[in-house]
């Protein structure tokens, strides 16, 4: 008899695992997702993970393989179609620092990086005029670190792809809230509609995952932060090769295809999980870029608006694993403002564990028990 899956949560992590379970036929697989505030379809996009100054060694591991493993994965996602430039491209990053001493630092840091992380690619400082090569329409006088590896990816169109997949291998997607319990032999989840029983249950519900354990006695160390930005459109420009922006502060700037630039994001720790559009902060985001990158953002007319909760563990690192005492169950989260680059890798990892595979990235590194507990008694 097939073993039967069921996923909680499909933004990129459970999306990503979906995919790669979905084509195990010995798998019957059932994926939840309710949507709402959502961190994958709201992110900006940015998979450049390499000239961060954070300290956090296993994080740094989980980026950096994250990015190295988007290219391959999306490949055979693809079945050897070319993949779509409006889910994902190639396109390089340029990383503006305010002191230029600080670009030659971060110059040395990803040369050295490259070693290990060869996807970096070509790293070089360019001038003003150099990048106006790349991208015409930059009006500021600053030189910028180039890193030819770097990427941009539509969240929302890359889960939409992979649940396609997932649903042409025989998955069953059901757009509901869903929650779990212990059954007598394995778990049962439960829709408003619905009751079915699994073998394994994949946790991905991101900053949601405290909800998913509380019923069952955990305390879940997660933490949710608000994130908005804006969608432009800039006319009469090819914005699909251009380069990613990030500047110092939050106004990073992504062009994607045919004029669509989104500009974002912020970080509000204080919103819980609000999700309501702060026109007047987004504002300052597109005066900031404008201000900063080219005047002709401030012409671009705002198409969209997007917001969604990224989640933090409270020392900033990631975790995934079985959850302890649920055998069986397994959960991510904690992936914070880099989960989209990490998610793909991390699905993988959720998939490869439910099929007792050792997983690529050492499971001990991120250490769920940590973050999941068990409530105590008082
Ligand atoms: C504005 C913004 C910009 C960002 N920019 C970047 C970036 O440029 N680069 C980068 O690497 N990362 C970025 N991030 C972070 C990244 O988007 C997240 O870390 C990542 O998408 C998390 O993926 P996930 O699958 O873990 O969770 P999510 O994408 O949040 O998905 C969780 C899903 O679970 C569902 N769910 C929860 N509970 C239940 C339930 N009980 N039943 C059914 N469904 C449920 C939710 O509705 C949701 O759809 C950004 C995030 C935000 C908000």
């Amino acid at each position: 008899m097939n073993k039967r899956v069921a996923i909680i949560g499909a933004g990129v992590v459970g999306a990503s695992a979906a995919y790669e379970l979905s084509k195990d036929p010995s798998i019957d697989l059932t994926i939840y997702d309710e949507g709402t505030g959502q961190g994958t379809s709201a992110a900006a996009g940015i998979i450049s993970p390499w000239l961060s100054r954070r300290r956090n060694k296993k994080w740094y591991v989980m980026v950096k393989e994250g990015a190295a493993f988007y290219p391959d994965f999306l490949s055979e996602v693809m079945q050897g179609k070319e993949i779509p430039s409006s889910v994902y491209r190639k396109v390089g990053t340029l990383l503006f620092k305010k002191k230029p001493e600080y670009l030659t630092e971060m110059l040395e840091i990803g040369e050295k990086r490259r070693l290990d992380a060869p996807e970096i690619g070509e790293l070089a400082i360019l001038t003003a005029d150099e990048i106006r090569e790349k991208i015409p329409v930059y009006k500021g006088e600053n030189s910028a670190l180039w890193a030819s590896g770097g990427a941009r990816v539509d969240g929302g169109r890359l889960v939409e792809l992979l649940l396609s997949r997932a649903v042409e291998n025989g998955a069953a997607v059901i757009r509901k809230k869903a929650r779990f319990k212990r059954a007598d032999q394995g778990y049962s989840v439960l829709t408003d509609h619905s009751e079915d029983s699994f073998e394994s249950v994949i946790l991905s519900a991101a900053a949601w995952l405290p909800d998913l354990l509380d019923p069952e006695g955990y305390d879940v160390d997660i933490r949710p932060q608000k994130g908005q930005l804006a969608e432009v459109q800039l006319s009469d420009h090819q914005t699909e090769n251009w380069p990613v922006i990030m500047p110092e502060g939050e106004a990073d700037i992504i062009p994607f295809e045919d004029g669509k630039v989104v500009i974002g994001a912020t970080h509000e720790n204080d919103k819980g999980f609000n999700l309501t559009i702060d026109e007047e902060l987004v504002s300052t985001l597109i005066d900031d870029a404008a201000a900063f990158f080219s005047t002709e953002l401030h012409q671009a007319s705002i198409t969209s608006y997007r917001v969604g909760t990224r989640a933090y563990t409270s020392d900033f690192a990631p975790f995934f694993g079985e959850v302890p005492d649920l055998p069986n169950v397994y959960a991510a989260s904690g992936l914070g403002s880099t989960g989209l680059t990490a998610g793909p890798l991390v699905g993988k990892c959720l998939a490869d564990l439910v099929r007792k595979i050792s997983p690529l990235l050492p499971v001990e590194d991120y250490p769920i028990a940590d973050y999941v507990k068990k409530k105590e008694l008082t």
